[in-house]
C-alpha cells in the first residue's frame, strides 16, 4: 500500500509517518517545512519506504505528480494558530483552503482510493452543548477556524461532486511528544513545558477552571489509520479523548508555579468532544488517559527546550490582536 501525507513533517503527520511505516506502508511526504521539522522523521532516516518532498500543497501543478500510484492520503499540511491567522489571513486561506483544493483535485486525478482531511473542532466555536456532536452549529471565531473549516468543506464538496472518497475528522486539542515548538504563541503544552524546564511559573489563562479535550496523537493517528481501513466515506467524525480536564488539573500533573494571565476573548470555557459517532462507525476509541499523556510528555520534555519561553509581558504583547479583534 501507498500512502501519501501532507505535513509529513509537523507534530501530527510525523506520528502518522511512523504509525504507516510501521504497518508496512510505502510513504510519500510533502512538506514546505514551514512548521514542520526534517527532526521528526529522523526515526525512519535511510528508509527507503519514506520519501519527503519539499513543495508547498498549494502549487498544485507540481504537487500533482506525487499522487500517481498512491492508495490514501491523509491530509495534515495546514498553518495554525491563532493570533498569525488574524494577522495574516491571506497565509491561511492559501495553505488551509486553496492548499486543500490543490489536494483534493490532484487525489481526484490520480484516482485515490481514501482522501483523510484533519478538521478542526474550532469550528464549534463557543458551543450551546457538551459533549459537542457534529452535528452543532458551525461558528468560526477566527481566521484559523474559518480557513479549516472551509477546507473541510472543499473535502465534502469533492465527495460529493466527483465522488473522491473522503473523511474529515474534526481534532479536538491534540497533544503528544514533537507538539510544535515554533515562534508563535499557542497550544498549551508547548508553551508549559517550556516554563517548568526553564522553572518559571506557568501561565494559566482565566481562573484555570477552562476544560478541553486533550487528546493523545497516538490515538489520533489511530483513528486516521482506521478510516483509511474501514470501508466508508463522506462522514465527517469528532476525534476525541471521551473527556474533558481544566487547565488547574494540567498544571497539577506537571508540577510547578502559577501566574494568572486575561482570560482571551472568544475562547471556549469547554471542549468536549461527543464521540459516540466514530466509536460506531469506525469501532475506534481513545486508549491513552491524560495521566498517562501527562507523563508521556514529561519523559520527552527535552524537545521543547527549542520552544520559545514566554512570560505574561510577552504574551500579552504577542496576543494584542486575538484582543483587539475578537473582543465584543
Ligand atoms: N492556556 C493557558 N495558558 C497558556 C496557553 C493556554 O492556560 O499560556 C489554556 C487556554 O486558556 C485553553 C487551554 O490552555 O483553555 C488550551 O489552549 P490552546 O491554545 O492550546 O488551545 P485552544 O484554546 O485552541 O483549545
Amino acid at each position: 500500500m501507498k500512502a501519501l501525507v501532507t505535513g509529513g513533517a509537523g507534530f501530527i503527520g510525523s506520528h502518522m509517518v511512523d504509525k504507516l511505516i510501521g504497518e508496512g506502508y510505502e510513504v510519500t511526504v510533502l512538506d514546505n517545512f514551514s512548521n514542520g521539522r526534517l527532526q521528526n522523521l529522523a526515526n525512519h532516516k535511510n528508509n527507503k519506504n519514506l520519501k519527503t518532498i519539499e513543495i508547498d500543497i498549494s502549487d498544485f501543478d507540481n504537487i500533482k505528480k506525487y499522487f500517481n500510484g498512491i492508495d490514501v492520503v491523509f491530509h495534515f499540511a495546514a498553518l495554525a494558530d491563532i493570533v498569525p491567522s488574524i494577522v495574516n489571513p491571506l497565509d491561511y486561506y492559501k495553505s488551509n483552503v486553496t492548499g486543500t483544493a490543490a489536494v483534493c483535485e490532484a487525489s481526484r486525478l490520480a484516482k485515490i482510493k481514501k482522501l483523510i482531511y484533519a478538521a478542526s473542532s474550532s469550528c464549534y466555536g463557543i458551543p450551546d452543548n457538551f459533549p459537542t456532536p457534529e452535528t452543532a452549529e458551525i461558528r468560526p471565531q477566527y481566521p484559523y477556524a474559518l480557513t479549516k473549516y472551509l477546507g473541510e468543506q472543499i473535502i465534502m464538496h469533492w465527495g460529493k461532486v466527483y465522488k473522491l472518497p473522503v473523511v474529515s475528522l474534526r481534532l479536538f486539542n491534540v497533544y503528544g511528544p514533537r507538539s510544535r515548538t515554533s515562534g508563535t504563541y499557542g497550544a498549551v503544552f508547548g508553551v508549559f513545558l517550556a516554563q517548568k524546564l526553564n522553572n518559571k511559573p506557568f501561565t494559566v489563562v482565566g481562573s484555570g477552571n477552562q476544560t478541553r479535550d486533550f487528546t493523545f496523537v497516538t490515538d489520533v493517528v489511530n483513528a486516521f489509520f482506521t478510516a483509511a481501513q474501514i470501508d466508508c466515506k463522506n462522514e465527517i467524525m469528532n476525534v476525541g479523548s471521551g473527556n474533558t480536564y481544566s487547565i488547574n488539573e494540567l498544571v497539577k500533573l506537571l508540577g510547578g508555579e502559577v501566574t494568572y494571565i486575561p482570560k482571551r476573548p472568544g475562547e471556549p470555557d469547554c471542549t468536549f468532544a461527543d464521540i459516540s459517532k466514530i466509536k460506531k462507525i469506525l469501532g475506534w476509541q481513545p486508549k491513552v488517559s491524560f495521566e498517562k499523556g501527562v507523563r508521556k510528555m514529561l519523559d520527552s520534555i527535552e524537545y521543547w527546550r527549542q520552544a520559545p519561553l514566554w512570560a505574561p509581558d510577552t504574551i500579552e504583547e504577542a496576543t494584542k490582536d486575538w484582543f483587539r479583534y475578537l473582543a465584543r
